[in-house]
């Protein structure tokens, strides 16, 4: 099918890994070349902030670890992937992209799969030794270097990263501080009660997380040596990471003029304001039935599902991408799960004992389930995702019940 024609795929991550995949499962049997900036076959993210934190595997068996295919599966399925090699410029007239070693490479379809980079925070002493950020496998491996036993690790943002490399530096034997500017952790992700759990349970394990704070300055000389807060306070660190969260990568579609808002805005099939321009993944801003608004997410599940299904597109399918939201979340030895979108609801129920570590929780609004949180408690996520997804209302007390195996409730 199609074996004539040219697909270009910018941006080597997961979504475009899976974006070359998807396509030559499809069957397009044209020419496919996948261009990453950075200079490895596509990997996962989410061993950054977890094992390859706590394991000391190096940055060559990390990478076998977590790499989407093996190097020999490209060639296998002539994928050509051009990596350590930027895309820089994105002629949508024309249908071109210029590379940063002077190639200019034309394509028939082109789908962008930039992903996201980390937003950087503005302060007095961002640049000095040992203040990281983590996106890449070489920024986690740098981070695991700096940290052993006894480490004072500072971690700016009490998001899913930031409680991540935190539950990760405890592992490796570091005394950890997490400073938030909100006064929960998780606040965008979750209910307050549920954060509160979380609060509590960082805090047993050894985290000095403050909540409600301002940084004035990360303090040393050559080295950090810690952190002074908005009232003067420090807290002492050798090791910073800064996770306060991402920004897409959208200026070479920008560029090109393409329709950029919170992300390369695209319409259910993944098609952005020019007819053969696609997008997915975490640079991707696009209609949710769901929801009922638009959303660039920024999880695994998307960049896997969304990433197939808008290739399947580029190769003639005309299929709408729906994603009731699920992402998960490893801090400590406990795991979070969380599906829908908990915006507005009138009431949580509780099922399991918040006590012995292994719960869910309902979050409901006028009886139906909009979103569902599981802490090590992951088997419930499946029935719970099918009853959410229903739009059925049940009963407070049977969800409660745990004498009640949820399947059976989702299946009723
Ligand atoms: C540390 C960490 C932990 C995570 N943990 C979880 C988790 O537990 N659960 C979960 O659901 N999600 C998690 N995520 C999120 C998940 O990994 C991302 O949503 C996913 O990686 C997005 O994939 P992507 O391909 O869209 O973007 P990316 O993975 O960012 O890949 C984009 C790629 O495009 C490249 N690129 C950018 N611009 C250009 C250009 N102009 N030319 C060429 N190449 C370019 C980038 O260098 C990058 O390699 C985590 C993310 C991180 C960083």
């Amino acid at each position: 099918m199609s074996a004539d024609r040219t697909f270009v795929i910018v941006g080597a991550g997961h979504a475009g890994g899976r974006a070359a995949q998807a396509m030559r499962q499809y069957g397009f049997d044209g020419r496919i070349l996948l261009i990453g900036k950075e200079p490895h076959i596509p990997y996962e993210r989410p061993p950054l902030s977890k094992e390859l934190i706590v394991t000391d595997a190096g940055l060559e068996a990390g990478l076998e670890k977590v790499r989407l295919h093996e190097a020999a599966w490209y060639a296998e399925n002539r994928i050509e992937l051009i990596a350590g090699t930027a895309a820089t410029a994105l002629d949508a007239a024309a249908k071109t992209v210029g590379l940063a070693d002077g190639r200019t490479i034309g394509f028939d379809r082109l789908m962008l799969t930039t992903g996201a980079r980390v937003r950087t925070l503005p302060v007095p002493g961002a640049g000095l030794d040992g203040v990281f950020y983590l996106r890449t496998i070489e920024d986690s491996e740098t981070i695991r270097a700096h940290i052993s036993a006894g480490t004072r690790v500072a971690v700016i943002g009490g998001g899913f990263i930031g409680l991540e490399i935190a539950g990760s530096a405890v592992k490796r034997g570091a005394e950890v501080a997490v400073l938030e500017a909100a006064d929960r952790p998780m606040g965008r992700s979750v209910a307050p009660e549920v954060s509160e759990w979380f609060a509590r349970m960082h805090r047993d394990r050894g985290v000095d997380l403050r909540l409600g704070i301002s940084i004035a300055a990360i303090e040393g000389n050559g080295s950090a040596t810690g952190i002074r807060l908005g009232d003067g306070s420090v807290v002492p660190a050798e090791v910073v990471v800064i996770g306060i969260g991402i920004l897409p990568n959208v200026e070479i579609a920008q560029a090109a003029g393409l329709a950029v808002d919170n992300g390369i805005v695209v319409d259910d099939r993944g098609r952005t304001s020019h007819p053969d321009i696609y997008a997915a993944g975490d640079v991707a801003n696009q209609p949710n039935a769901f929801t009922g608004r638009r959303l660039r997410l920024e999880s695994y599940q998307n960049a896997q599902d969304q990433a197939a299904a808008v290739a399947r597109n580029l190769c003639g399918a005309d299929e709408a991408y729906e994603d009731s939201l699920w992402v998960w979340s490893d801090q400590h030895d406990v795991n979070l799960q969380m599906t829908g979108a908990p915006e507005a609801w009138d009431s949580l129920v509780w099922r399991g004992d918040p006590d012995e570590g292994r719960f869910t929780v309902f979050y409901l609004a006028g009886g139906r389930i909009v979103a569902v949180n599981t802490v090590n408690n992951g088997r419930e996520m499946r029935p719970a995702r099918m009853m959410m997804e229903s739009g059925k209302a049940f009963e407070v007390d049977a969800l409660a019940d745990t004498s009640v195996k949820l399947l059976k409730l989702a299946r009723g």
